[in-house]
């Protein structure tokens, strides 16, 4: 999609193209460092509980900004049902509610990584 020519050059040419997909790198990148960061703690035998919420929201996040990266990228044609990217937009919306919620996350940082009083 980013050989797709308009007015000429390459849509990956232009920084409106270009910028969203390099924070979409960056997000998905920090949030692989989270992930190591949780799977060395549990491997280890040692307590990983707001190192795999951290990462799993960050992982969360960075698959919802992707995909709406995607979205945009690809303009009309996102959402074509043969080219499965709203499919994908869809299911990646998921990751933020199962298997555990963004806010049962921030509440467990706040409480357990960050000693604020339990809201509920
Ligand atoms: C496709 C899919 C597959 C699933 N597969 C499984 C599975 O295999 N096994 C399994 O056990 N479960 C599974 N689940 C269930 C999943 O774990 C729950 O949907 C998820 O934990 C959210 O719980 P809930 O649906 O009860 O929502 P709720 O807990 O009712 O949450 C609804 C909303 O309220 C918010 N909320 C709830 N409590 C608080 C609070 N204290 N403070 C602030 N906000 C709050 C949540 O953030 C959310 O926005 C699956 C769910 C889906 C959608």
């Amino acid at each position: 999609m980013l050989q797709r020519e308009v007015f000429g050059r390459p849509i990956g040419q232009n920084q409106g193209i270009q910028f969203p997909i390099a924070r979409a790198y960056t997000q998905m990148r920090a949030a692989e460092a989270l992930v190591s960061q949780a799977i060395e703690l549990f491997d280890a035998g040692e307590p990983c509980g707001p190192e795999a919420n951290m990462a799993k929201m960050a992982a969360s996040e960075a698959s919802w900004f992707a995909g709406d990266t995607c979205i945009q990228t690809h303009g009309g044609y996102g959402f074509a049902e043969e080219y499965d990217i709203e499919r994908k937009f869809r299911e990646t919306r998921l990751y933020q509610v199962a298997p555990i919620s963004t806010n049962l996350i921030l509440s467990h940082i706040a409480t357990h990584e960050l000693g604020m009083p339990k809201s509920f």
